[in-house]
């Protein structure tokens, strides 16, 4: 559920990304690799309508070209485009020079292909003139399938690994009860089952100091977003008003220089904005970020846990990162089970919402709240955000999307206070009623309002106004 990448989006930039690092391994497996004379790619649904806006061409171009987003130097990107672009050349799986001009190499088409919204087709012409095809979909959160049974045969296989397989909340809270462990302590049993202990602290180390990095780069970087609407960067000039005093020369210096300056309710409220927004702007303008669950709502989960560490708790340490981690994940991979993280199915309830109860439920646990009232806490938080739409003004991840991951965090944040002060006894909307609600209210949504910048804000709003 959490994964380095590339802004501004999870589904429409790193899913293609991914989808066409997954087609050359597959020519490279059936041999067709090393005669491919030139490729093509068609891009259909809502990858189309907004993919401009979110560098679905940009991200293809650089999947073709063999990088990887997980570890591809963010200032390498734009003279990589830059060559494709000028001189109509992409170096194919890092390997190969093919003629490629963006302009007809990759087609925007207006029809949806009938298993998802995001759907992208690849095509190669081999040297002997035949060619071939393969069919992805970016199905969010920058996780791809070729095609439905995909998904489902590798669901179907992990859950008879696992020693807590968990689909629904209430399975997660049977085991807890049965049990007498957290939600931390199952997520932690079960993903031993696919790597050492090492490696889990490994890529959870990652995962955090990419999200701290993001919010610290954010914090720092002056000016106007790419893309056109001339979106100033605002938390640099927040971050100028809070900062205080202290010196500190990297994240990690910042982050305890910020444990110094005096918070009220106010400064609480800026600095919770000021990280969602920094994370969000850095994703934005293509940089790197934690994908979690999705690129849009990258900037929800960060800000809370930097919440947790440098305002409500001075003495946090690792050990607290990696219990939020944990419990995020989980109750992130029990919607994607049960409803969707992609926006171009349900909405901005789909990743904001989403978000929002990700870190609701992992900040809950780290409060000492029960595994009842973690759940409480992430039903709160999706709950509030039912039938959020999804509608980015020039289909770019800004408007009104970096807003959105304050008003995410916030609520999480208030979600898991109101949580701490209930009775499990009392609760009338388990979460998993709030899950399915989500999936129904997905399922109702005008296609207008999912991803596709054709309804809402998106058009109620003249692009020369901002
Ligand atoms: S409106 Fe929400 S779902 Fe849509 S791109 Fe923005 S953050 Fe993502």
């Amino acid at each position: 559920m959490l994964k380095v990448g590339i802004g501004p989006s999870s589904s429409h930039t790193l899913g293609p990304w991914r989808a066409a690092e997954r087609w050359i391994e597959s020519l490279k497996n059936s041999k067709h690799f090393d005669s491919v004379q030139s490729v093509a790619v068609d891009l259909y649904g809502s990858l189309s309508l907004t993919g401009k806006g979110h560098a679905t061409d940009l991200a293809t171009m650089l999947g073709l070209s063999g990088m990887d987003p997980e570890t591809i130097p963010v200032e390498d990107i734009g003279k990589i485009i830059e060559r494709i672009n000028k001189d109509n050349l992409l170096t194919f799986g890092g390997e190969i020079d093919i003629v490629f001009n963006p302009i007809n190499g990759i087609r925007f088409s207006q029809d949806f292909l009938p298993f998802h919204p995001n759907g992208m087709r690849f095509t190669a012409r081999l040297m002997d003139q035949s060619e071939i095809q393969a069919t992805y979909y970016s199905i969010g959160g920058g996780f791809v399938v070729k095609e439905e049974n995909d998904a489902k045969a590798v669901e179907i296989k992990n859950r008879n690994e696992y020693p807590f397989p968990v689909n629904f909340g209430s399975e997660l809270m049977q085991y807890c009860s049965d049990y007498g462990k957290t939600i931390s302590e199952i997520v932690w049993e079960n993903e031993l089952v696919l790597r050492s202990a090492e490696e889990i602290e490994s890529g959870l180390k990652t995962v955090w100091n990419t999200m701290l990095e993001s919010m610290y780069i954010g914090c720092h970087t002056e000016g106007t977003l790419p893309g056109g609407l001339e979106v100033r960067r605002r938390s640099f000039d927040l971050h100028e008003k809070l900062k205080g005093q202290e010196k500190y020369n990297s994240p990690q210096e910042w982050l305890l220089a910020i444990r110094k300056t005096e918070v009220k309710f106010r400064e609480i409220l800026k600095w919770v904005s000021c990280f969602a927004m920094s994370v969000n702007e850095v994703n934005a303008s293509l940089g790197r970020v934690v994908t979690a669950p999705t690129n849009g709502s990258a900037g929800v989960i960060p800000s809370v846990l930097m919440y947790y560490m440098v305002i409500e708790n001075h003495s946090a340490t690792f050990e607290h990162v990696k219990k939020f981690l944990l419990v995020a994940a989980e109750i992130g991979s029990i919607v994607k089970k049960g409803a969707t993280i992609s926006a171009a199915m349900g909405g901005c309830q789909a990743e904001i919402g989403v978000s929002s109860a990700m870190a609701a439920g992992a900040l809950t646990e780290l409060l000492g709240g029960t595994h009842e009232q973690v759940l409480i806490a992430a039903e709160i938080a999706m709950e509030h955000h039912l039938g959020l739409t999804c509608d980015p003004i020039g289909g770019l991840v800004q408007i009104p999307c970096i807003e959105r991951n304050s008003m995410g965090a916030l609520k999480a944040i208030n979600a898991a206070e109101m949580a701490l002060d209930r009775d499990p006894d009392n609760v009338r909307v388990p979460f998993d009623s709030a899950v399915k609600a989500m999936k129904d209210t997905a399922d109702d949504m005008n296609s207008k309002y999912k991803e596709t910048s054709q309804g809402g804000l998106a058009i109620g709003v003249n692009i020369a106004d901002c």
